[in-house]
């Protein structure tokens, strides 16, 4: 039940002043909690006895006074420690979670969906801080403020009187067991749901123009309706337990009044203790009534914190299935690229994505991709960033086996214009830079230019500062292509990657585009893959995939002497280019 503290311990051992310092003095704030009622018993039966002076009184209502303020300050201190480090293990958490999304590669997010991810980042991590923040101070108080409360009881009026009064508290024990356990499944199955649901939402949010123009809103209405109501009955059935905890303890709590009550007036009739005392006791009485609830709140905080960091480890202790080797070799620049025999299948499909794929690729020189749609294009050029653990045969930069090289160094090399581009919520230029951090507008307005963007970047209302991606201005599809392959250029990579990155420009604007790569990146490796056989002529290998195989493969003017796919291909495309000249 507890063992979300054990998870925990890295935090309670880091923050363990913290901690030292917020338990003790909330015990302290406990027993000084303890004295008004037992002052408050001796001034009455100081009364009763006729004893009593102004004199008297004055100092029992000055001492009391003087523990109140002195309890308000340290019950401030406690405070703060308590509930500071409880915000402090939610950013702890935070970003590890976010460090550790960071690792993670395209098959990780493959198998988990990004809605459970952020239920797991924002719902089950707050769980874990109030377990961390309110539960440590239940736990305090169902355990060791009880004890002292029961202490006083016992000491200053009667241990008697006390063991009747805490009969009914093995009652709450076996209950809280009962309905913790409970409280633990329930609550996994509501936050799971919670996670479909986030899902859902993220799917309809982001495809709402399809849902639309499909006139599908009712249906995506109707199953949102459907997750809902499962997310509602999986918290209804927490809420359900929830619901016992209360009853059950106030029915005990009940329970020890009527007991205290009762066998108290019979000790008092039979003189066993004085009425100041049974004063005293009812007010201990009442003191121990929030240890007893603290005692269902523990239970059921540290049950939900425990089944949310049970989610969240299960993220954070994901291994990356891609990961450095303990001693990565160092290379100091990509020279030779070579691939040799390399059979790839993505670890969800069921046959292979590439097979027998070998071609050498000296530095500075240009290697086309080509084939039709779903032949391995983009499965290929992605070998070269490691993003899979690899397959049979060998990927080698500069002789060196690529699992060999750190990611980091890796990918350092490389400039990918993937073929689906991102443009992040954010401005043109930001999103330029991100490919080269602190890039000044000169830098930036090169790459532009490169990217034959500089005429769009004239419309834009901000120029560089406009803000694109899902908050700002929508850019064509053209045009998201050109930013992304600024921003992949600015960084003047040693390896520069386009997959089938112009694809939604026209045919004039690719020739421009083409001719500043050829220009600019002389000397420096690149590979493109495309649909249109014209941005690749110029490439010194070209190869023609089928099925994740190499079918034909040479120049463009050895390729069209094959009279294969590759020359059916471009007659194809030059009549159809000569007929939107005409
Ligand atoms: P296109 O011209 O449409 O971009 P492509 O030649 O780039 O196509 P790939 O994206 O490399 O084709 O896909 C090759 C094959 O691998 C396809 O059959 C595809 O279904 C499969 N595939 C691609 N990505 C994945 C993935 N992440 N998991 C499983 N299979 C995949
Ligand atoms: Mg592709």
């Amino acid at each position: 039940m507890f063992s979300v503290l054990r998870d925990l311990g890295w935090f309670f051992r880091r923050e363990k002043r913290r901690y030292a310092v917020g338990m003790i003095l909330l015990i302290v704030a406990g027993v000084l909690e303890l004295l008004p009622p037992r002052l408050l018993g001796n001034a009455i039966d100081e009364i009763v006895s006729g004893s009593i002076t102004t004199g008297s009184l004055l100092t029992y209502v000055g001492l009391i006074l003087a523990l109140l303020l002195l309890i308000y300050w340290i019950t401030y201190i406690w405070m703060h420690s308590l509930f500071g480090g409880s915000n402090l293990v939610e950013r702890l958490l935070r970003s590890r979670f976010m460090n550790r999304l960071m690792t993670m590669t395209p098959a990780f997010f493959e198998r988990n969906r990004t809605g459970d991810l952020m239920a797991r980042a924002t719902n089950d991590i707050r769980a874990v801080s109030t377990t961390v923040g309110f539960g440590m101070l239940t736990l305090v108080d169902s355990t060791m403020y009880f004890t002292v409360v029961l202490m006083a009881m016992g000491f200053l009026v009667s241990w008697k009187l006390t063991l009747a009064a805490v009969l009914p508290l093995p009652l709450i024990a076996i209950a809280m067991i009962y309905y913790g356990k409970a409280i633990h499944d329930r609550y996994s199955l509501a936050q799971d749901a919670f996670g479909d649901m986030n899902d859902q939402v993220l799917e309809s949010v982001s495809g709402v123009r399809v849902i639309r123009a499909y006139v599908q809103e009712r249906l995506d209405e109707k199953r949102f309706a459907d997750i809902t109501e499962d997310v509602y009955r999986k918290n209804m059935a927490v809420a359900k337990v929830d619901s016992f905890f209360e009853p059950t303890i106030r029915f005990c709590v009940g329970l020890s009044y009527i007991i205290a009550l009762t066998y108290g007036i019979y000790l008092v009739f039979r003189n066993q203790i004085t009425l100041g005392d049974l004063v005293s006791f009812n007010m201990y009485l009442g003191m121990i009534v929030w240890p007893m609830f603290a005692i269902g709140e523990l239970i059921n905080i540290m049950q939900r914190g425990g089944a949310s960091l049970e989610r969240i480890d299960e993220t954070l202790n994901t291994k990356p299935d891609v990961e450095d080797v303990p001693h990565p070799t160092a290379v100091t620049e990509p020279k030779r690229i070579e691939l040799k025999d390399v059979t790839f299948r993505y670890p969800t499909s069921t046959v292979d994505n590439l097979s027998g794929v070998s071609l050498m690729l000296e530095k500075g020189q240009t290697l086309g991709v080509v084939g039709r749609t779903g032949s391995g294009k983009s499965t290929l050029l992605k070998q070269l960033l490691h993003e899979y653990p690899t397959g049979r045969g060998e990927i080698l930069i500069s002789g060196v086996r690529i699992e060999q090289i750190a990611l980091e160094q890796l990918h350092s090399w490389m400039g990918y214009v993937p073929q689906e581009q991102i443009l992040f919520s954010k401005s043109v230029r930001e999103n330029i830079q991100f490919g080269y951090a602190g890039a000044d507008d000169e830098r930036i307005m090169a790459a532009i230019t490169a990217a034959a963007f500089q005429n769009d970047l004239g419309t834009l209302s901000d120029g560089l500062d406009t803000l694109v991606g899902e908050r700002g201005v929508s850019l064509s599809g053209g045009q998201k292509q050109r930013v992304s392959i600024s921003r992949a250029f600015i960084a003047n990579p040693e390896i520069l990657i386009l997959d089938d990155a112009l694809s939604a420009v026209d045919a004039r604007t690719e020739a421009q585009i083409i001719e500043n790569i050829r220009r600019e990146r002389s000397g420096k490796t690149t590979l493109i893959s495309t649909h249109r056989l014209s941005a690749i002529e110029h490439a010194d290998h070209i190869v023609v995939l089928e099925d994740g195989r190499i079918t034909e493969r040479g120049t463009h003017q050895e390729l069209l002497a094959q009279n294969g796919w590759y020359r059916e291909q471009f007659d194809r495309q030059q009549v159809e280019n000569n007929l939107t000249n005409e």
